[in-house]
């Protein structure tokens, strides 16, 4: 769809425009291709004006000129969401990627984020003080739609969610309101905040709890042959119910990249990686990792300590921003081995040879924390599946978008009826989203009708307000 400047009423634009200190991006605009291109290269979206924000203060003056005009109204954090969910066709776009500060302090280890930030700015700034949050695996997914989605890294199990570690969060309500939510203030946004995803206003910053780790910490990232998969992810799976919280471990079905760093006949080779993170001493991760290393005959292991902020940039090369992307999730609550049969039988007939599969051993921290307490309601399942397709040619979309549409089919004998929100294309229907939120779904709807009872904030796992406006 073609976005039409001319649909939003001049004069009321341009007061709008005295009033906003940012750059406003409109169709005919240099930059306006530039500015709606998020990291999936399928999605293609016109907005009708994108508003890159420059604080607090853009952030009040878009969201009423939005409500005035009757706009429809999508939120950039890092443009990351495979979904395309931070833009929109024909309304505005409030851009934060221009707010991107990071303070650490480290006294009482806890950093304050701009909601434009990315984990690698996170990271970056908490490593310069030996202390880490605990965010997403690439570099520069965005900090703001991770953690309110919730957010799995590699020291999930040892630190919870990422948004299990948030402290405070800053946001503009739908009626234009700067609020600080907090565990002693507006609890109950607070509370939603945490797993309800951007539905309740636009977040401006966020403040974390950080905890020490680093400059090194131990990896394992052992190559065995996808032949041998069937036998190994059953030892994986065995390995994982017994490991410590300290170690956060994915079994993943790959394809060796096609990068130097790997001889060159190994390349493309499909193989079942353990890959595994120690969030602790190396010596001890070593030790307590090292039965990853020997669950076969390995081709290749390129296990062993690196700095936190390698690891954390490690994943960035595989997935660059404008590649064609289609990701979907499911949560197990055991791994049979017909479950793992049939993801390896379906990623030997996978149509990209960059398409990944990942098996997140959950638990640990993640499920001490008692459903209730936030809105991420999904604590127990010990697995969660993402079916990661990837890849460049616009001619192979079909082909790769069937054949995840396939596996995902394929995997609901074994699976929950929940999803991960954050790996989803937000095509599942309204089933699935109840299901998801399961019995914290109604609670999430009273929150939404006191913040945004006209649903506003619409362009994301949408929780839809059940009062009328005014009422
Ligand atoms: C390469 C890659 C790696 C990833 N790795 C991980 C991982 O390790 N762990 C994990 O859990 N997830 C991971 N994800 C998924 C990621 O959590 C989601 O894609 C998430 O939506 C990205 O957040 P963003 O701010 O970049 O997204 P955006 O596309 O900017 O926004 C996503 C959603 O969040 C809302 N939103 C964004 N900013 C705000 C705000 N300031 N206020 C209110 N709402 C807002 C948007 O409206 C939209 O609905 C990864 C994704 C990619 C593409």
């Amino acid at each position: 769809m073609k976005a039409d400047k001319t649909a939003i009423d001049g004069d009321a634009f341009e007061l709008f425009r005295a009033r906003f200190h940012g750059q406003l991006v409109q169709p005919g605009d240099a930059e306006y291709d530039s500015a709606r291109q998020v990291w999936n290269g399928m999605v293609d979206k016109h907005p009708a004006v994108i508003a890159r924000c420059t604080g607090v203060a853009d952030v009040v003056a878009a969201v009423t000129f939005a409500r005035e005009q009757g706009l429809l109204t999508a939120i950039r954090g890092g443009g990351h969401n495979v979904a395309g969910l931070a833009m929109c066709d024909g309304g505005l776009v409030i851009d934060l990627s221009e707010l991107r500060s990071v303070h650490v302090d480290p006294e009482r280890k806890t950093a304050r984020v701009e909601a434009g930030a990315t984990w690698g700015d996170v990271d970056r700034e908490t490593q310069t003080f030996g202390l880490i949050a605990p965010g997403g695996v690439v570099s520069d997914t965005g900090v703001a739609g991770l953690t309110l989605g919730g957010g799995y890294g590699h020291t999930r199990r040892k630190y919870g969610l990422t948004s299990d570690s948030v402290r405070t969060i800053d946001l503009v309500t739908a009626a234009g309101e700067f609020l600080t939510a907090s565990p002693t203030e507006h609890e109950d946004l607070f509370w939603a905040l945490r797993g309800g995803g951007g539905n309740f206003g636009v977040v401006t910053a966020f403040e974390f709890d950080l905890y020490e780790l680093g400059p090194e910490v131990m990896t394992v990232g052992t190559m065995y042959p996808l032949e041998d998969a069937s036998t190994l992810i059953r030892r994986w799976r065995d390995f994982v119910a017994d490991a410590v919280d300290e170690t956060s471990s994915t079994a993943v079905l790959w394809r060796i990249p096609d990068l130097t760093a790997f001889p060159e006949p190994l390349r493309g080779r499909p193989v079942f990686i353990p890959s595994s993170v120690y969030a602790g001493p190396v010596e001890e991760g070593a030790k307590a990792m090292q039965l990853l290393r020997e669950l076969g005959t390995p081709i290749v292991d390129p296990s062993g300590p690196q700095t936190y902020l390698e690891l954390q940039t490690k994943y960035d090369p595989f997935f660059p921003a404008g590649d064609r992307y289609y990701w979907k999730s499911r949560y197990l609550d055991d791994l049979s081995g017909e479950a793992i049969d049939t993801m390896i039988e379906a990623m030997t007939k996978c149509p990209s040879s960059r398409t990944m599969v990942a098996i997140r051993a959950l638990g640990g921290q993640i499920a001490r924390v008692d459903p209730s307490e936030t809105a991420f309601t999904n604590r127990d399942s010990p697995f969660m599946i993402s079916i990661d397709s990837t890849w460049t040619d616009p001619n192979e979309d079909d082909e790769n978008v069937q054949w995840t549409q396939e596996l995902w089919d394929a995997m609901a004998p074994y699976a929950t009826e929940q999803i991960y929100f954050n790996f989803d294309m937000n095509e599942t229907g309204e089933d699935v989203r109840r299901a998801t939120f399961g019995e914290n779904h109604e609670r999430l709807i009273e929150v939404k009708n006191k913040y945004d009872p006209e649903n506003r904030f619409r362009v994301n796992q949408n929780i839809r307000p059940t009062v009328k406006p005014g009422s």
